[in-house]
C-alpha cells in the first residue's frame, strides 16, 4: 500500500512470507553477541535489561485484535523455532549474558501460547479471509493443542544453570482454557506471583470491536488460575489490563468498567488510553467512525461511536482511574450529566465521593473502605517478577498525591502496601 502525505509517500509492505522452522532456526542461530553495541559504552539501556534474558520462540499472531498491528507486521501464520534451537539459546544466555542470575524473563512472542498452533487445514487456510482464528469464537479448524508449549516449558526448566523460567508475554486466555494442562503448567511453574492478562474491557460493545472474547472467558480462566495456584500452594494474583477510549466505547461502557474495577477492588496506577496507530483496524474505526469488520457499502454502513476531543478522552481515562482524586471533579460532572448522581457519595455502591470528601487524606479514604487493595500498573516496572530493583515510571499517570507509590527502598517490600496487602504491578502488553 502506498499512501501520499503532502509531497511524500509512505510505502507499507505486507507481512513477510512466513519462514519455515529451519529458516527461523537459522536466523535465531546466528552468532549474536547478546550485549549492546560497543558504541553505547557503559550507558544503561533499559530496553536491553528487558530483553537480555528473554527468548522469542515464535513470530506471528492469529488473534487479530483491532488495536494491534502485529498480524500486519509478522503475519497471521505462526512461525515457530524448533525446541532444540530455543534450548540452545537458553544455554547461550547462561554462558554469554553478563551477570545472568539463572532467571529467564520470558519464553514467548507476540502471544505466550500460540507456539506451534495453527490451522489444521492448509486448503482452508490458503483461502481463509477471517481476520482472526479465535474471534468471535475459536474456529473449529484451529489446532489448539498446547502439548508442544508444555513440553518446551518442561525441557527449558531442565537446562543446566536455569533456575526459573518466567512467562511474561501475554497469555491468550481464551485459547489457554482449551488446555487445562497448559494452565496448570503455567500457573504451577512460570508465574512469579503476578500474571498479566488483557481482557481490555468488560463491555460487549467495545469488546466486539476489539475482537476480544467476553468476560465469561476471563472468569473461567480466573477460576482455573486460582484453582491451580491453590493446588501448587502459591499465593498468586491475576492482573487484568484495560484500554480506555477504544472506538466503540461509550461513556456508559467506561462507567460500567469503572464499577467493575471498584467491585473487584482494582486500582490502575497507569492506564492505556487508545491512540490511533498505523495499520490497526481500530485506527480506521477511529477516523471513519465506521465498523470495518462489517460490510461497508456506499449508503449502508454501521456507525461506531468514537471518543474524540480532549474532554471525552480525558473522561474515559479518568473513569479507568476512578480512585484518583484529581479525576473526581470530571467524573462527578459526567455522572450528573448522565443522570447517575446516585453514584456520587459515600455508599459502597458509589464510584466517587461527594465534593466535601475531597478534603480527606488518602489514608482516611482507605479507611472509609472506598479504595481497593489491588493496585496495578500498565507499564513495565522494574519490580515485575523476574527483575530486580524498582523505579517508578510514567510521570503522566502518577498517583494524585504526586509521590510514587512504591519506592522499593530498604526495609520496604515494593510488592506490599502499607497495610501489608499485596500491590499488583505488572508489565503491559
Ligand atoms: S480456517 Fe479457521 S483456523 Fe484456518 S485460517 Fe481460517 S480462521 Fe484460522
Amino acid at each position: 500500500m502506498i499512501q501520499r502525505h503532502g509531497n511524500r509517500e509512505l510505502w507499507v509492505n505486507q507481512a513477510p512470507i512466513p519462514l519455515s522452522t529451519e529458516e527461523m532456526d537459522y536466523v535465531f542461530g546466528l552468532t549474536y553477541a547478546r550485549v549492546p553495541h560497543p558504541k553505547y559504552g557503559k550507558a544503561k539501556i533499559p530496553a536491553y535489561d528487558m530483553i537480555k534474558t528473554s527468548v522469542n520462540i515464535m513470530r506471528g499472531c492469529f488473534g487479530g485484535c483491532s488495536f494491534c498491528s502485529i498480524t500486519e507486521h509478522e503475519g497471521r501464520i505462526i512461525q515457530n523455532r524448533s525446541k532444540e534451537s530455543i534450548l540452545n539459546e537458553l544455554e547461550e544466555i547462561r554462558d554469554k549474558v553478563p551477570g545472568f542470575t539463572g532467571t529467564i524473563s520470558d519464553l514467548g512472542g507476540p502471544t505466550a501460547n500460540m507456539y506451534r498452533l495453527g490451522c489444521s487445514d492448509p486448503k482452508a487456510e490458503a483461502n481463509c479471509r477471517r481476520p482472526s482464528c479465535v474471534f468471535p469464537g475459536i474456529c473449529n479448524k484451529l489446532n489448539t493443542d498446547h502439548k508442544h508449549t508444555i513440553d518446551l516449558y518442561r525441557e527449558a526448566r531442565k537446562v543446566d544453570g536455569i533456575k526459573k523460567v518466567m512467562i511474561a508475554s501475554g497469555v491468550r486466555y481464551d485459547l489457554a482454557i482449551e488446555s487445562p494442562e497448559y494452565v496448570r503448567e503455567l500457573v504451577t511453574h512460570h508465574v512469579g506471583g503476578y500474571l498479566k492478562i488483557a481482557p481490555e474491557h468488560t463491555e460487549k460493545g467495545p469488546l466486539d470491536l476489539m475482537m476480544k472474547p467476553g468476560m465469561g472467558t476471563y472468569d473461567r480462566f480466573k477460576e482455573m488460575f486460582e484453582q491451580y495456584s491453590r493446588e501448587a500452594g502459591k499465593k498468586q494474583y491475576l492482573i487484568p489490563y484495560f484500554i480506555s477510549a477504544h472506538p466503540g466505547t461509550e461513556d456508559e461502557d467506561m462507567l460500567n468498567l469503572a464499577l467493575w474495577l471498584k467491585k473487584n477492588e482494582f486500582e490502575c496506577d497507569q492506564v492505556q488510553n487508545f491512540y490511533p496507530s498505523p495499520m490497526c483496524n481500530a485506527t480506521s474505526m477511529y477516523y471513519s467512525e465506521t465498523n470495518p469488520l462489517k460490510r461497508v457499502k456506499y449508503k449502508k454502513r454501521e456507525d461506531v461511536p468514537v471518543a474524540k476531543g480532549e474532554r471525552q478522552r480525558r473522561l474515559h481515562k479518568a473513569l479507568l482511574r476512578y480512585h484518583d482524586p484529581a479525576n473526581w471533579p470530571l467524573i462527578r460532572e459526567a455522572l450528573t450529566q448522565m443522570g447517575k448522581k446516585h453514584l456520587i457519595g459515600d455508599k459502597p455502591s458509589c464510584l466517587v465521593p461527594a465534593e466535601d470528601k475531597e478534603a480527606q487524606t488518602p489514608a482516611q479514604r482507605r479507611r472509609s473502605g472506598r479504595h481497593g487493595a489491588n493496585r496495578f500498573a500498565t507499564k513495565h516496572t522494574k519490580n515485575q517478577p523476574g527483575f530486580s530493583g524498582f523505579k517508578e515510571k510514567n510521570q503522566g499517570d502518577k498517583p494524585a498525591h504526586g509521590k510514587p507509590k512504591n519506592k522499593g527502598k530498604s526495609g520496604h517490600n515494593p510488592h506490599k502496601g502499607r497495610t501489608g496487602k499485596p500491590k499488583h504491578r505488572q508489565a503491559s502488553h
